[in-house]
């Protein structure tokens, strides 16, 4: 063994307690630390010849590259649609690397740890009120989680046609229609060769809404003649987390020959309070659902999950499967997530979400989504309270989506963002809704508490004074 290996190992102990050390330093400052960065680095660093270990590496760590980084799990972080980490989540997350297992196979040779990833599935379903009918597992984020669910709904076409687009390459034009599907849904379709402009527009509904418009749904749907279509709907639009009708797609669904799939990336979370549950009525009758737990569920990026029909684990296996060999035996007992998911090998990834589940259970996870709820509504009125700034759309569950009042300071909305993010308070992130400029903020932070949001109404309040509206 090298020698600076073996002086590592000796000392294990005593690194991963430094490590440890600072991250605890780092999570306890997260108040203090900016929002944003504009530190550089010179990424030209010369590789050594002999290493430093591991210790003088946590020091050039410190010095050189620690300054790149920034709150995003703190408060005030509200940018895109980002969590935290909760305590338990961070052990799940250290324990997958200590454990370093290839989670793959149940009753194969050479350990089970799918297992672990088999029983946090079925405590999601749980937390989310979905049914057993569902078989999933995890990926990186909803973008992979689109692209493992759409990719079987590919298949599933390919099928109602007599082709198999897997073996054989995609040979017919794929209907898909939408109504505000999520960049990342675009992205897949690139990606599975269908095109990422290749789906038919579906009209939003009247009014402030980003939700599905039924009937034109169902005029458009009379329009294929027959033919089988891809549904992609919402449950949670990033501007606005507007929800799809799922009761009334259930109702489609007996009427027409579709596969359904629902982004629920952080939406599908309403599913765990009593008061926004609503939301998702009937989505229990989709084909196939992705989920993110790195925004909802405040565990360490990377982490989502899949969720498809046990009916269709046949299509799953067509779609993912590792060898041209026929799958032999009964798919569901002779199970091996490589079979079904686009990775082959894979971290116990859902460590962090059992030891969340189990460490907070359902009640736990109740109180950060109404939380999370009533801070959106708390800094909207906030914002009505003050009329220099608008809401662009009404606050349905996490997402603000605000501007700068009047049309004529609609110029000024990018350097009202600039000053506020470069103050290192908070991070929001742009966003264009129904044509008008705008701003997001998302609450979604296990940490985030009323005294963050007066901490920002007071530097918006400055910045906009500043800019004399
Ligand atoms: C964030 C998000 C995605 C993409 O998720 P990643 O985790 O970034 O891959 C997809 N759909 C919706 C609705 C989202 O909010």
């Amino acid at each position: 063994m090298n020698s600076i290996l073996q002086h590592d190992l000796k000392n294990f102990e005593v690194i991963l307690e430094k490590a440890k050390q600072q991250g605890i330093d780092f999570l306890n400052n997260l108040e203090n630390i900016p929002t944003s960065s504009k530190n550089k680095v010179d990424t030209n660093r010369v590789l050594n010849e002999v290493g430093l270990g591991s210790e003088e590496a946590l020091i050039e760590f410190n010095e050189r590259l620690v300054p790149l980084l920034v709150s995003s799990p703190g408060p005030r972080y509200w940018g895109f649609v980002t969590g935290g980490s909760t305590p338990a989540s961070i052990v799940g997350d250290w324990l997958s690397s200590i454990y370093d297992q290839n989670t793959q196979a149940v009753a194969a040779q050479g350990g089970n740890s799918a297992l672990i990833e088999f029983e946090t599935i079925h405590l999601l379903l749980q937390l989310l009120e979905l049914p057993d009918t569902f078989m999933g597992g995890f990926v990186t984020g909803a973008t992979m989680s689109n692209f493992t669910c759409l990719g079987v709904a590919r298949q599933w076409f390919g099928k109602q046609l007599g082709k198999d687009f897997a073996k054989n390459g995609i040979s017919e034009t794929i209907n898909i229609l939408t109504a505000m599907p999520h960049s990342s849904s675009l992205k897949t379709l690139s990606m599975l060769g269908i095109g990422s402009q290749n789906y038919t527009v579906v009209k939003t509904s009247e009014g402030n809404r980003e939700a599905i418009d039924i009937d034109d749904l169902e005029t458009k749907i009379k329009e294929l003649n027959g033919k089988p279509f891809i549904l992609i709907s919402s449950a949670g639009t990033v501007n606005t987390a507007d929800f799809d009708d799922f009761k009334e797609i259930s109702a489609l669904k007996s009427k027409y020959n579709f596969w359904w799939h629902i982004d629920a990336a952080f939406g599908g979370f309403a599913a765990v309070s009593e008061k926004y549950k609503h939301y998702v009525e009937g989505w229990q009758g989709a084909d196939s659902i992705a989920v993110d737990c790195h925004k909802w569920l405040n565990v360490p990026y990377e982490s989502a999950f899949y969720l498809v029909k046990k009916e269709h684990i046949n299509l799953q296996i067509e779609t993912f499967q590792n060898s041209n060999a026929p799958y032999l035996g009964n798919p569901l007992e002779n199970f091996n997530y490589l079979n079904v998911l686009p990775e082959n090998s894979r971290r116990l990834r859902a460590l962090p979400v059992w030891f969340s589940l189990v460490a907070y259970g359902k009640e736990g996870f109740c109180d950060i989504i109404e939380k999370s709820a009533l801070l959106a509504l708390h800094f909207g009125n906030e914002l009505i309270e003050d009329s220099r700034f608008e809401l662009l759309a009404p606050i349905r569950l996490n997402n603000v989506c605000f501007t700068l009042k009047g049309d004529e300071n609609q110029d000024k909305v990018a350097q009202f963002l600039m000053r506020l993010n470069d103050t290192g308070k908070v991070f929001m992130t742009p966003t264009v809704y129904q044509n008008k400029k705008g701003i997001r903020a998302s609450f979604v932070n296990w940490r985030t508490a009323e005294e963050d949001i007066k901490i920002v109404i007071e530097e918006m309040k400055n910045i906009i004074s500043d800019l004399d509206l």
